[in-house]
């Protein structure tokens, strides 16, 4: 066998796996665009639609109100969240064509876009927002993941998302520094439904703000906007039955009280100090607390969760139930173990039944701080990112489409065909997931006819 011959097989080799590469990667890009367009037909069918009827106040209309709210929801999608990026896959004919052929809809300029932002009310793409989120829960597709076959979990906490060295807009937070520095911020309150799945769905926001009428020279604060969140999920969700989870702000008679009030139950994380007599309480009744221990174990970890609750202990003429869960993980095989106790205040009487959904269910909080806001923040959306400069409506406008997007792909990377790309096999993780989406989307040239077969066969 010559040289020659030999290289002219090396080369047929590498040209037939660039050329397997190339279309497991166009496969790859097919499959996600099918989920999301398939998340967007059959689980939101209410979306497109409701951008459309939104009030349109535009003297010059040369997209329609669908075009412009998609294509700002789309540039959150696509995760190219900054309107550099978007205004690139625009400039982009291929990528333009293909998102026609998908969506039939143009992607128009991001100036036309961001004018929308600046004038549409911000509370109609959050009340579009709670209108979707509620058909998915008629559609019963978070029934399963209820808390004790009834509550649906709702973590409440509040993010940053903005911090601007001169003032943004009339709204903003101001923070003195010690030298004398003034910092403006927004930060945004949310309730996000969140399930053992990994979900973490955007119920409603409230944005945390300055308003002379609303309280006069002191400034907002997650307590406040709070009581106004809440008012928000009973207008939106007003049969829901919720279970409030929360962290070590809130044990207090203000979110006690709401809850009541709306019917809703809590857990809420009870820190040291907190609540004293109650806390007192539970310390001179603690040896007669009841329990129960659990004991897991997978291939790397031995964890025994000891679980102690107690129930009837008063504070402020109501009763309410103490639960505390010290979990032990033992890693192999190096047998290290660390050790974290998490105690809540709930208004749920326990049992040994239902002790541990109710403080696993507790726990759960967790996934509004990194299902929710963290992957908002580091993982392609670019929630802190400066959408609008000037326009704070445009800034809330922006943070709606984003939970609205974000909402989509949580149910496309979850599906059956995403999961099994990113299994532990195929080495994939979602980010190299989306950066397949985009090639697909911006390389290959297909006619309409080779499209639809591509799509469908
Ligand atoms: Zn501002």
């Amino acid at each position: 066998m010559t040289t020659k011959y030999i290289a002219c097989i090396f080369c047929a080799i590498v040209t037939l796996r660039e050329q397997r590469e190339k279309t497991t990667s166009a496969e790859n890009g097919r499959i996600i665009i099918s989920q999301i367009k398939s998340v967007i037909s059959k689980r939101l069918p209410d979306l497109l639609p409701g951008f459309k009827s939104l009030k349109d106040s535009r003297n010059r209309k040369e997209y329609s109100m669908e075009e412009l709210l998609a294509g700002a929801l789309f540039m959150f999608i696509f995760k190219q969240a900054s309107r550099n990026a978007y205004n690139n896959k625009r400039g982009d004919i291929i990528f333009a064509k293909n998102y026609y052929r998908h969506f039939r809809l143009r992607l128009p300029h991001p100036d036309a876009i961001d004018q929308v932002m600046r004038d549409l009310p911000p509370e109609f793409l959050e009340e579009l927002k709670a209108q979707l989120v509620s058909h998915l829960i008629e559609k019963k597709l978070f029934r399963k993941f209820r808390l004790l076959g009834k509550y649906y979990l709702v973590a409440v906490d509040a993010t940053g998302i903005q911090t601007f060295k001169a003032r943004h807009c009339e709204h903003c937070l101001t923070k003195t520094s010690k030298n004398g520095v003034v910092s403006y911020f927004h930060y945004v309150l949310e309730a996000k439904l969140v399930t053992s799945s990994g979900h973490a769905i955007s119920l409603a926001s409230e944005f945390i703000e300055n308003l002379e009428h609303r309280d006069f020279d002191k400034q907002d604060c997650e307590q406040k906007a709070f009581v106004r969140l809440a008012a928000k999920i009973k207008r939106h969700f007003p049969r829901l039955p919720i279970c409030v989870l929360a962290d070590g702000l809130y044990p207090n008679e203000t979110t006690f009280s709401i809850c009541r009030k709306n019917d809703w139950r809590f857990i809420i994380t009870l820190k040291e100090g907190c609540l004293k007599t109650f806390n007192e309480e539970v310390g001179l009744l603690k040896a007669t607390a009841k329990g129960r221990s659990v004991y897991r174990a997978s291939k790397t970890t031995r964890t025994l969760l000891d679980y102690k609750f107690m129930n009837d202990i008063q504070y402020n003429k109501h009763d309410y139930s103490w639960v505390s869960c010290i979990e032990t993980v033992t890693h192999l095989p190096e047998m290290t173990k660390k050790v974290q106790q998490f105690v809540y205040i709930t208004d749920l009487p326990l049992t040994p039944d239902n002790v541990v959904p109710i403080a696993d269910g507790g726990r759960l909080r967790w996934k509004i701080e990194n299902e929710g806001f963290n992957t908002q923040k580091n993982l392609g959306y670019e929630l802190e990112h400066k959408f609008s400069r000037v326009s704070y409506n445009a800034m809330q406008n922006y943070y709606q489409l984003l939970q609205i997007a974000h909402m989509i792909n949580q149910f496309a990377e979850k599906s059956r065909d995403l999961v099994l790309l990113t299994n532990a096999h195929s080495k994939q993780t979602i980010k190299d997931l989306w950066e397949k989406l985009l090639t697909f989307m911006a390389s290959i040239p297909y006619t309409e006819a080779q499209l639809q077969e591509f799509m469908t066969g």
